[in-house]
């Protein structure tokens, strides 16, 4: 079948992504005036958005971007500086406010909807996105992206498109059932940008050990974890530690196989440290990405201009979430992340562009 053109007119951006990064990038578009639509794959918009922390979305967490950097590390801090320079927590959890919704704090900073409901924060860009009249194509995966003279054609199965800047905000690899199936990272490819493997960044551990079997079903809150190798300790995180069938889970854990995924040590064991003392879990396995809760890998930074989030060998191709090689701990980073690098890019597309209000 041959795709018909959808427009005559360049778009002036157009979002691959309906996820957090690319709605929050078009809500910045929409704003300052840059005509955007959004093309999604899935059916409805934010379907990862309505899984996190167990459909209650926690969306950024109550410190400055300064703390943020320090408990993100190298050498994801550095590149992502200016965007959260720029689109602090406190600014993401301002504009979500600004919106109408209501917000609830936990003691360890964790910010939430009042409601626990993450339906709601997903509807207040889908209503702002209304307001603005930001088309949004779901049902439409992009197959490809093409540079021309004058900006790109991005190519779905039933039309192409003619966009002078083009947002990539496809995702990571986990979860594929939300429509994050690594599409971008193929897209980047082929274009010949460098993408870093992708693997499971915050994710649960398979252990054979009786010890752990014996507490299946069981949760212990003021919990840590440690990376222990040849007696020594790499890495320890403090957080809650969850016994489940086949291994253990929750933050603790998480944030220990987040340095796993990066430090990338040769030999590894787990010390837990919970309410019955230490254990040492010898030869735990890291579950897939496909059931992490970030992807590691992805955009390597280095081809990524950290100001824009523009691509240092395609122009006019920017960046943002999950795509990009950039992760960080549980407790609101993530999505904090997506939504930051995504804002970044809207505001450096739309100076690129100047006002460029025609969505054609
Ligand atoms: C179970 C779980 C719980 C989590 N809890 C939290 C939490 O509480 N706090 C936190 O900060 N983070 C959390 N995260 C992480 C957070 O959800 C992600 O880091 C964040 O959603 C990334 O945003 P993104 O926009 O980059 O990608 P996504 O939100 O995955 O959005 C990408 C979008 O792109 C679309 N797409 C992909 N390919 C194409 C294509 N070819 N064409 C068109 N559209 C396409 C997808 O359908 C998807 O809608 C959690 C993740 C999981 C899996």
């Amino acid at each position: 079948m041959k795709r018909q053109a959808l427009t005559h007119r360049p778009v002036p951006l157009a979002v691959i992504g309906g996820g957090a990064a690319g709605l929050f990038a078009a809500l910045t578009a929409a704003e300052r005036g840059l005509g955007c639509l959004v093309i999604e794959r899935k059916a409805r918009i934010g379907s990862k958005m309505l899984m996190t922390a167990n459909g209650r979305c926690n969306f950024t967490k109550d410190i400055s971007a300064e703390r943020m950097l320090v408990d993100i590390g190298e050498p994801v801090a550095g590149f992502v500086r200016p965007a959260l320079t720029a689109c602090p927590p406190s600014a993401v959890a301002a504009e979500l406010k600004r919106r109408g919704l209501r917000v609830k704090r936990m003691a360890d900073g964790r910010l939430f909807p009042a409601s626990e409901r993450a339906a709601d924060v997903v509807h207040i860009f889908g209503d702002a996105l209304r307001d603005h009249s930001v088309p949004l194509l779901t049902n439409c995966p992009v197959t490809g992206i093409q540079p021309v003279k004058n900006g790109f054609i991005v190519a779905t199965r039933s039309f192409t498109l003619w966009a002078r800047r083009v947002l990539v905000a496809t995702g990571g690899l986990s979860f594929p059932k939300t429509g994050s199936m690594g599409d971008g990272q193929r897209f980047a490819e082929e274009l010949g940008l460098a993408v870093e493997p992708c693997r499971a960044g915050l994710v649960g551990c398979d252990a054979d050990d009786p010890a752990l079997r014996a507490r299946v079903g069981t949760r212990c809150e003021r919990a840590a974890a440690a990376v222990v190798a040849d007696g020594h300790e790499l890495f320890r995180a403090e957080g809650e530690v969850e016994f489940e069938s086949t291994g253990i889970s929750g933050a603790a854990v998480y944030n220990c196989t987040r340095f796993i995924a990066r430090a990338r040590p040769v030999r590894w064991d787990l010390e837990l440290e919970t309410d019955e003392g230490r254990h040492l879990v010898r030869h735990p396995r890291l579950r897939p990405v496909k059931e992490a809760i970030v992807t590691i890998g992805g955009v390597a930074m280095d081809g990524i201009d950290p100001a824009t989030m523009e691509s240092r060998l395609v122009p006019g191709l920017h960046f943002a979430g999950e795509v990009l090689d950039i992760d960080g701990p549980t407790g609101g980073y993530n999505l904090t992340l997506a939504f930051a690098t995504a804002r970044l890019a809207a505001v450096a597309a739309a100076e690129a562009l100047g006002r460029f209000p025609a969505c054609a």
